[in-house]
């Protein structure tokens, strides 16, 4: 029963972060405008935004202009609520429970804009870090410096294989601010 609870409020969460994910890397407000079909611009109205649910229900089809809306939207979202389903069975009512949704929750905005973009966004990534940083204060591991220093090593081999590749890692966004 929680557990479909999880997975509700996942597919939920899923269907913001498909908009984290496609509006946070070309600088987009995540609250206006509101969401609207790609091709004919309807505002999507409450019974539109029902995740998963409203793309079944109107059959893939914006309700204003019969234009095929995108399976991408539906999948994340799915995908989310799984996530979060798995993520409350492994942990049940546990501190990591809180630091693994965090985790689904910054996987899947990345994933999106990684798709869509091929960016994975340094705003997201610090917000996300900053989050986790003060989550693990809050609900330490024993010792409480082990993910601290994962997180130094995981910086350190990332920065080596940035410079070995010149800098190659993370051209693409490089790429598309210049364009
Ligand atoms: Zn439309």
């Amino acid at each position: 029963m929680v557990g479909i609870i999880f997975f509700l409020y996942g597919t939920i969460f899923g269907s913001f972060f498909n908009v984290v994910g496609l509006r946070i890397p070309v600088g987009q407000s995540i609250v206006r405008p509101r969401s609207s079909c790609p091709t004919c611009g309807h505002e999507l109205t409450a019974k539109e935004l029902i995740p998963v649910l409203s793309y079944v229900i109107q059959g893939g089809k914006c309700r204003q202009c019969q234009a095929g809306i995108s399976l991408f939207y539906p999948i994340m979202e799915l995908l989310t609520g799984l996530l979060f389903l798995v993520t409350y069975i492994h942990f049940g009512f546990s501190p990591n429970l809180i630091i693994g949704l965090t985790l689904c929750s910054l996987f899947i905005i990345i994933t999106v804009s990684d798709l869509k973009y091929m960016i994975i966004s340094d705003r997201v990534l610090l917000f996300f870090a900053s989050v986790l940083f003060i989550e693990r204060l809050i609900f330490p591991l024993t010792p409480w410096w082990s993910p601290f220093l994962g997180a130094v090593v995981g910086f350190l081999l990332l920065l080596f294989i940035s410079v070995v590749s010149r800098g190659g890692m993370g051209r693409g966004e490089t790429l598309s601010c210049m364009l």
